[in-house]
Formats: structure tokens, sequence, C-alpha cells
């Protein structure tokens, strides 16, 4: 027998059309491109993403066919957010931090029809376009009047005029729940990239998911500030559960550094930010100099690689802004856990309840996660156990985009597909899951494995260092040893054995780094994360101390 509930798809049109209905006089405030502030509503944002459904839909275009999009977080990206896949078809959110030749690829992996860009990344689309052999047509997010006029891209219209003479009264058609709504392709840090495909179902299951109290807990008084990029697994989602709820959001626009975003946070009265610890790490050094306080401020949820503990500290204990550590990936939608305490840790010392914020934290209804040894076997949950992190649920990739690299899930005895996450983690008894590091990440020494994060956590806490990211390098007996390469703060100074002696006590005697490496600058990858591949490529000719 089956139940008698309406039998209603999940679309992504359905956010726009309540947060229209029940929060149209909601505010929409973003800085754009051009540096000045924008500011209108849900409802006009509803409006807008209409008449982008009825563009698209004058374009002899397919359903499920591929708009991308190359931009920053801003009102015009969110109205194609809504307007593509309201209409049917696939936004394909392009990071521009990628290498053009990859953008260029993916372009044409995913088979773009349109592509819409800021006019920031006019250089790059001059330099791409004419590698970009599927789109036909090439959109600037920008009014008709600020169109470049010898672009040398054939065609090229501004987004303004594209949409301005559209119908705002499109209806959104209904269709299978299933069907693909947006695209991300993962960083490609091995390999060419590959693309995790959301469908309106997991993107609405996931939203509600996000919205709840111990997860993203995002409301209608809320004013939310998403750094994380719209080009990035959808920052985090907060598009869509934002409309959920009905909260406020600022867009940042390309401005992210400290000084802009703190403007930004004040201006706006902003109470919950996101984005990863980079970032978080620019807004600090600006605000500490110059005894910077927060006056609405009050939670920030912080992932993509792991918070540094003094991190922590600074937002938790120095500023009163409550941190919500998330781990996640582009396969997962993105959100797996997020650390908020139990009603038994209140009692703790804020110490104590720090050291519970450095973990990743526990599930989220809907993700299922286990840990395993080498042979598969399920792992413990004492909080010591270590092993491959594999996950499942609503919102997680069963494959990826055309099936590239075929199927990437492991069956359990029950035929049930689990998806590797390529991270190596402890889960305690309390559900707490904390990422050891990331499988190829973690230095083998002698049969026993060391974390490169908690290295590199140990070092920040150094007052002099800004920056740390640890590799492991060959040795003849332990097969790799430790090393950490550390940027230095401005004017701070710290020698190679000051920063050995603070090791002593922090870790075990044997995971403590055989040498310190001074660098100018860590490479960072196109998600604001530490790229070690470039670093170990930098240190090629690099030897331990002694060999
Ligand atoms: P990629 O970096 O490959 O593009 P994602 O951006 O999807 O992929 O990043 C996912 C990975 O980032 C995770 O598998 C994990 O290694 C790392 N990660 C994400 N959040 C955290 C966190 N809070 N702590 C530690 N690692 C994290």
């Amino acid at each position: 027998m089956l139940g008698l509930m309406q039998d209603q798809p999940l679309l992504i049109s359905s956010l726009i059309e309540f947060a229209e209905r029940h929060h149209g006089d909601g505010e929409i405030v973003s800085r754009r491109v051009e540096g000045d502030i924008h500011r209108y509503t849900w409802a006009d944002v509803a409006r807008r993403s209409r008449q982008v459904a009825s563009a698209l839909d004058g374009e002899n275009l397919l359903f499920s066919d591929r708009i991308a999009t190359l931009a920053w977080n801003g009102y015009r990206h969110l109205e194609l957010y809504y307007g593509v896949s309201g209409s049917g078809r696939v936004l394909h959110t392009i990071n521009p931090r990628l290498h053009p030749e990859q953008i260029a690829w993916i372009a044409n992996h995913a088979e773009d029809q349109i592509l819409c860009f800021d006019l920031s990344f006019l250089p790059l689309v001059q330099a791409v376009h004419a590698k970009c052999a599927t789109v036909k047509k090439w959109i600037a997010l920008c009014d008709a009047d600020k169109l470049p006029a010898d672009s040398g891209i054939p065609g090229l219209v501004s987004y303004e005029a594209w949409i301005g003479d559209q119908p705002t009264d499109y209806a959104w058609p209904s269709f299978d729940e299933n069907s693909a709504s947006s695209m991300c392709y993962t960083s490609g840090t091995t390999g060419n990239p590959k693309a995790a495909l959301y469908s309106h179902r997991s993107t609405i299951l996931h939203a509600y998911a996000a919205a709840l109290p111990d997860v993203m807990g995002l409301s209608a008084r809320d004013s939310v500030l998403p750094v994380v990029p719209m080009f990035h697994v959808n920052a985090w989602g907060i598009p869509y559960s934002a409309a959920l709820t009905g909260a406020k959001v600022v867009f940042p626009g390309p401005a992210l550094d400290g000084k802009s975003v703190y403007e930004l946070i004040e201006a706006e009265k902003v109470t919950y930010a996101a984005g990863v610890p980079t970032v978080w790490q620019m807004l600090l050094t600006h605000m500490k100099p110059a005894g910077l306080r927060f006056t609405t401020l009050k939670r920030t949820v912080i992932g993509g690689s792991a918070c540094p503990p003094a991190m922590i500290h600074a937002f938790q204990q120095d500023y009163g802004v409550e941190v919500l550590h998330a781990w996640g990936m582009t396969e997962m939608s993105p959100l797996g856990t997020l650390c908020t305490l139990k009603n038994k840790h209140l009692s703790m010392s804020a110490d104590a309840q720090d050291a519970i914020r450095l973990k990743q934290g526990r599930a989220i209804f809907g993700v299922d996660m286990k840990i395993v040894d080498g042979d598969g076997k399920e792992l413990p949950w004492d909080g010591k156990a270590y092993g491959d992190l594999l996950v499942k649920g609503p919102w997680i990739v069963k494959e990826y985009f055309k099936a590239e690299g075929g199927n990437p899930l492991v069956p359990d005895a029950q035929g049930r597909g689990w998806f590797p996450t390529g991270d190596v983690a402890t889960i305690d008894a309390d559900g707490f899951l904390q990422i050891t590091d990331r499988s190829k990440d973690v230095i083998k020494s002698g049969g026993e494995w060391i974390s490169s994060i908690d290295i590199e956590n140990i070092a920040v806490a150094h007052p002099a260092i800004a920056m740390a990211a640890c590799i492991g390098v060959f040795h003849p007996k332990w097969d790799e040893r430790p090393v950490v390469a550390v940027v230095k703060r401005p004017g701070a100074e710290v020698t190679r054995e000051e920063l050995l002696k603070f090791y002593e006590g922090k870790t075990a005697k044997w995971q403590i780094p055989d040498d310190v490496i001074f660098v100018e600058a860590i490479p960072i990858g196109a998600t604001g994360k530490i790229l070690k591949t470039k670093l170990r490529e930098q240190l090629k000719g690099y030897k331990l101390p002694g060999l």
C-alpha cells in the first residue's frame, strides 16, 4: 500500500517561489565587480530568474543542456542558479582560478552551450573562447552600456540586454526530481577533473539538512555572508538554504581580502559567515593589529581544509564567535559532518570545548559514514583507530559525469555502495569524526602514520608562523619523514631550532619533523587549499639533513 500524500517532485524552482512568497522583501546585498554595493530582494531574484528562464527558452536548448558560469558571488550569479536549474537546464559553475587550459578542457567535457562571465574574467574568456567548441553564446554579466566594444568574442551580449525584455511571468516546469540540476568539477589534484552531477532532489534534501540547527542552522533572522565561492560546490549550498529559510544574503563579490570582508560584515550586520581557513586567516590578520571587534557576527562555518586550533581559539575566545568546523567534499554536495557540541559538553571548560571543535564533527542526518582498514574491515569508533573514510547518502555521488573513472563505489556485505572519500579519519564514541589526513598526504614513517594536519597545526600555533605545510620526504630507513615548510609572519623571527623545540611535548617525539624549511609563500590551489603536489615539486631536489 502506498501512502496517500501528494506526489510533488522536489525541484529547485520551489525554493525561489517560496522565498518570493514568504520572504519577498528579504534583502540580497552584493559587492559588485564594479566595486559598488547592489541591493535588492528575494522577490527581485525570483522575478529576474524567471526572465533568465524565459531567455533560455529562446536559445534553442535541450532539457539538461549545460549553462556555464565564470563568476564571483553576486546577485546575477544567484539568478542563474535559479533560472538555469529551474527551467530544466544544468548550471555548470566553473572555477575561474583553474588554469585556462583546464577551463577549456572542462567546458568541452561538459559540452557547455552558453557561458556567462563576470567582466573581471574577460581576459580569461578571451584566452579560452576559441577552444570551447560547444559554446554557442557568450554572455557578460553586466549592463548593456558596460559591454566592451572590441572584445574579440563573437556575438558577445550583456546579461542585462539578454534578459531585459523577457516576460516576468514564466511558469516553472515540473519534471522528475532526479533530473540533473547543476555540476561541479573536482579540482583534479590528480589526473583530469571529474564532475559531480547534482540533482534537484539531492540539492533540496541537502538544503533541508544544511538548515538544521546542528548543521548550518540558518534562519530568517540571519544575515549570511558566503565567502565560500558559488563556483565551488554551490557555496556549500547556501544559495539554496538561504532561500529555504529566508535569510538575508550578503555576497562579497571579488573582494575577499581581510579589510573588505570585515567592512562588509559590519556594514551589513552579518550574523553568520562561511569560508575556508585561508580567508579567515586574512580576516584575523587584518583585525588583530587594528584592535577591531565584531558587533553582530555570531557564528562562522569553517571547512574545506582543517581549521587550525589557533583559529578556533581566536574566534571562540578572543572574538566570541562560534566556530562550526565542517567537513565535506565536492562529491558530497558538499556537507558531510559539522561540529556542534552535545548537551553533555556544555559544562566543560572553554579549552576542552575547543578541543572538540577541532574535530570535523558529527554526521548530518542523510550521511552514513564508516572507517575501514586496508582489508575493508570496519574499525571501531573509539577516537583512536584510524582508517579510510567511506560515506553514503542521497546527496553523495554514485558515479561521475560521463562515468569518468568507472564505478567509484565500494560495495559492503549487503551490496550497498559506499563512496571512498580519500580521507583517513578516526571517529570517537560520540560519533565525532576527525580527519587525520588525505590518504595521499599522510606521512608513512617506519610503518606508522603521521598526520600532516597535526604537524601543520602545531607550526601555525607559533606566534611567528603565518602558514605551514607538511610533506613526507624520502628516508632510506623510515621510508618517509615529515618536514614542514613555513611562511613567517611579516616582521616576526623564529629559527629552525626554536620551531623544532616548540614541537616538544605537543606531539610524540618520533612525529616531530626532521626539518623546517622557510619559504616566501606556500602554493595555494584554485579552491584556497594548500597545493601539496606543487610544494613537493618545488622541493624536488631537497634532501633531509644528514643524508
Ligand atoms: P578537492 O580539494 O579535491 O577539490 P574538495 O574541495 O571537494 O575537493 O575537498 C574535499 C576534501 O577537502 C576532503 O576530502 C578533505 O580531504 C578536505 N577537507 C574538507 N573539509 C575539511 C576539514 N574540515 N578538515 C580537513 N580536511 C577537510
